[in-house]
């Protein structure tokens, strides 16, 4: 028997629905969450994933806007449009689309914008926050993986999970939701890396195994444990002539070799990539929140 598909699509539909509610509650109040992003220069993956986040809010009836700036743009002129945004009331979340050009300091940027407004889960403060166990907001794609391992049955309390790859994007903070003490977490966690010896000893050996390198199909099933759960982050683009546009996009997993030998997988498209949306959702619903919560009740 293949292994279980497991419907990133599907699951993060339940994770908007379960929105739904917060946002009604929130308009009652006279509040639309709103989510800004901002993005330098003309790379198409960029500007297909701010196209996408915008889409999304729209279909839950959020706010949303994309600051567009060339790719030669100062880094000042970027850190100064991103305390605009900072400032502005009817902005609850804001992103930084990367990868940034050489002239702007991804760390500057980063820590440019206001903790509150951090929907990504990457200024070094809320980096911090996740770390000690007391995140205010989740990681979007670490807790998207995590999201897609309970909601699909597979509670990684106790298991050995390994996950390839140690970017502050994924690999990192994944690490840190895993090993927490708690509920969804819990887990026994690898990080491995170019630095690896053995790479296929590790992974071999995990009853759970994140793919998160950026190497198409790069995971083959003798690097993989006899029934483990394989959830793939990886998004690739690989030339392919069979299809009209020339390109397909593939995962870090050669998933028609894996998928046999495996309790379940996650594909790509339709995995980790729509859950990484709803969860930057969710944090602009609960940055909106904040916000509500921070102005107090209103005047009588
Ligand atoms: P980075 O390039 O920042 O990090 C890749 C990591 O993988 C590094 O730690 C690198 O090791 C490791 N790695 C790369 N090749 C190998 C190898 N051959 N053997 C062992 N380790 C290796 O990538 P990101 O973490 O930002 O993204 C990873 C993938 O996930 C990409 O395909 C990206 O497009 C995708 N992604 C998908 C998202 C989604 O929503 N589905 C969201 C974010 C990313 P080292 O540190 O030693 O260089």
């Amino acid at each position: 028997m293949p292994g279980n598909v497991i419907d990133g699509k599907r699951i993060a539909d339940d994770v908007r629905t379960e929105l739904k509610p917060r946002i009604s509650k929130l308009a009652g109040e006279g509040v639309v969450p709103g989510l800004a992003a901002v993005l330098v220069g003309e790379n198409p993956a960029s500007q297909l994933y701010v196209k996408m986040k915008g889409k999304a809010s729209e279909e839950m009836g959020m706010a949303h806007w994309t600051i567009e700036l060339p790719g030669d743009v100062p880094e000042g002129r970027l850190l100064q449009e991103i305390g605009r945004l900072n400032s502005d009331p009817k902005v609850h979340g804001i992103l930084v689309q990367q990868p940034l050009p050489d002239q702007i300091s991804v760390d500057k940027a980063v820590s440019a914008v206001s903790p509150l407004k951090d929907v990504d889960c990457f200024h070094p403060v809320n980096v911090g926050l996740v770390l000690i166990g007391r995140p205010r907001f989740a990681p979007a794609t670490p807790s998207g993986v995590v999201e897609l391992l309970t909601r699909s049955g597979y509670d990684p309390s106790g298991r050995d999970v390994v996950i390839v790859g140690r970017s502050n994007i994924v690999g990192k903070p994944l690490a840190a939701l895993l090993m927490q003490k708690g509920p969804k977490a819990n887990a026994t966690v690898t990080v491995v890396h170019s630095g690896t010896h053995e790479l296929a000893a590790h992974t071999g050996r995990a009853e759970i195994l994140i793919a998160a390198m950026g190497s198409p199909r790069f995971i083959k099933a003798d690097m993989v444990n006899k029934g483990a759960v394989v959830i793939d982050v990886g998004i690739n683009r690989v030339r392919d002539e069979s299809v009209k546009s020339g390109y397909r996009t593939v995962g870090d997993v050669d998933f028609d070799a894996v998928r046999p030998k495996v309790e379940a997988i996650s594909p790509v498209p339709g995995g980790v990539g729509p859950m990484t949306i709803a969860m930057l959702l969710s944090n602009t619903v609960y940055a909106a929140e904040l916000a509500l919560r921070a102005a107090g009740p209103a005047p009588t």
